[in-house]
């Protein structure tokens, strides 16, 4: 298939969506016409069928006749004249082109009616067929004799009569003639504009709490997604284009509600501060009043949907519920025996029976970590220990503690200097496997 479109662009348009800047096009295109592949059957085609062979010849002389004077044929069609692209030549066929289209589209459908995927099969060599009379350009009417070959091709089905066996497609035949009427009705009456889902979707990327640090992680993916898809993309073979169905507004929205619930309701904020996530409860304290207070002031601004306030309220709820936690614990963290600030940290404090320090460092020995006690780690293996500390924790030897301190007072102990080598790698992969492995082989008694 030999396409040539062309996009006329009358305007521009910037849309801020979740940050970044996206712009759109407005405008329209010009595309001329190109022929379409038949796909004729033994029994029934263009060359043993007489009815077919007269509608064909009939069609060439009524499309001929009437677009003889072709662009001069219509006030509208005249304007094609003005653009540059346009050459009156492209449509010399136009008779022959439709007179083919209508029995190659005819037959096809006759040909398919059997099939087990039929009504997709018959819309997509539609779809091929109406694509196939080009794009005219605003104000130019519609692709030239594109009403007549839908004309043609509806009459055909109706005076098709369906016998014998066939007959029990009628029904089928029915829906295909009604496809044919409505192809170019909008499909259902909600509204769905790209453009008003791109600002719901960016206004709830305003609205959730992205700014507090634990959920920065997501604020990237969030950043990069937009879910106003409705459906995996559907392939036209004859065409080699993918189509989606967009989610209506009520759609996205009902989803951005379940996503926020669904992010609220798994962060488990008892264990991130265990795990010395939320490392600083203060700061934690005062980025949720800070959230609530923009919220506060955004919705008072901006004065959200029925729809949106469902997940505001949720956003709401989930900050108080925090607020109010962290208040309460207030009391609890400074009351803690040992604070961090008063007394140092080492591996003697952290793990405090005996047997257990002799077996994390005969492991760290008897997996060549250490020789004598001190660290043979070279800067690229220092991974090692996280992996080796994970397993240790898995298995409940040494105190569920946070990684990065548990990790920082062993390192200190064999004289192991760690920077930024805490992330997870292959290393740490691999010797998380092999501590396993060895304390299956060597259980703490
Ligand atoms: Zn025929
Ligand atoms: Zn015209």
């Amino acid at each position: 298939m030999n396409r040539n479109p062309h996009f006329l662009v009358t305007g521009m348009q910037k849309y801020d969506v979740c940050g970044s800047e996206m712009i759109y096009l407005k405008g329209s295109a010009y595309e001329k016409p190109f022929p379409i592949q038949y796909f004729p059957n033994p029994e029934h085609n263009l060359d043993n069928c007489e009815g077919c062979k007269n509608t064909h010849q009939k069609i060439l002389k009524e499309v001929g006749d009437y677009f003889k004077n072709f662009p001069n044929c219509c006030e509208r069609h005249k304007n094609l004249k003005k653009h540059s692209l346009f050459k009156s030549d492209d449509f010399k066929d136009i008779a022959r082109m439709v007179a083919d289209k209508v029995i190659y589209t005819h037959h096809h459908i006759l040909n398919n009616l059997d099939q087990d995927n039929w009504e997709e099969e018959i819309y997509n060599y539609l779809e091929y067929a109406v694509t196939s009379f080009g794009q005219t350009p605003e104000n130019c009417g519609e692709p030239p004799a594109l009403s007549w070959f839908m004309d043609y091709t509806k009459r055909m089905q109706l005076n098709h009569k369906l016998v014998g066996k066939d007959a029990q497609y009628k029904p089928r035949q029915e829906k295909v003639i009604d496809i044919i009427t409505n192809f170019f009705k909008p499909k259902g009456k909600r509204k769905k504009d790209f453009n008003l889902l791109l600002s719901t979707y960016d206004r709830w990327y305003k609205f959730f709490p992205f700014e507090i640090a634990m959920f920065s992680n997501l604020k990237k993916h969030f950043s990069r997604t937009l879910p106003v898809l409705a459906e995996k993309p559907k392939t036209n073979p004859y065409l080699g284009t993918a189509k989606v169905e967009l989610l209506t507004q009520a759609q996205l929205l009902k989803n951005l509600s379940n996503i926020t619930n669904h992010i609220l309701l798994s962060i488990d904020t008892t264990q991130l501060l265990e795990n010395e996530y939320i490392t600083d409860s203060k700061k934690y304290a005062f980025d949720l009043k800070k959230k609530a207070h923009s919220l506060n002031q955004k919705t008072l601004l901006e004065k959200p949907t029925k729809n949106e306030k469902e997940y505001i309220k949720t956003i709401k709820a989930w900050l108080n519920n925090e607020k109010s936690f962290i208040n309460e614990i207030k009391d609890d963290i400074k009351a803690l025996p040992v604070k961090k600030e008063d007394v140092k940290q080492d591996f003697y404090t952290i793990i405090k029976d005996k047997a257990v320090q002799e077996y994390v460092l005969q492991l760290l020995n008897d997996l060549s970590i250490t020789v004598e006690g001190k660290s043979v780690l070279t800067p690229r293996k220092k991974g090692a220990l996280r992996g080796v500390v994970e397993a240790l924790k898995q298995k409940r030897i040494i105190p569920n503690i946070g990684l990065a301190t548990l990790c920082n007072v062993i390192a200190e102990k064999i004289n192991l200097e760690l920077k930024s080598e805490l992330d997870a790698s292959n290393i740490s992969e691999d010797y998380l496997n092999d501590a396993l492995d060895y304390i299956k082989r060597n259980p703490l008694h």
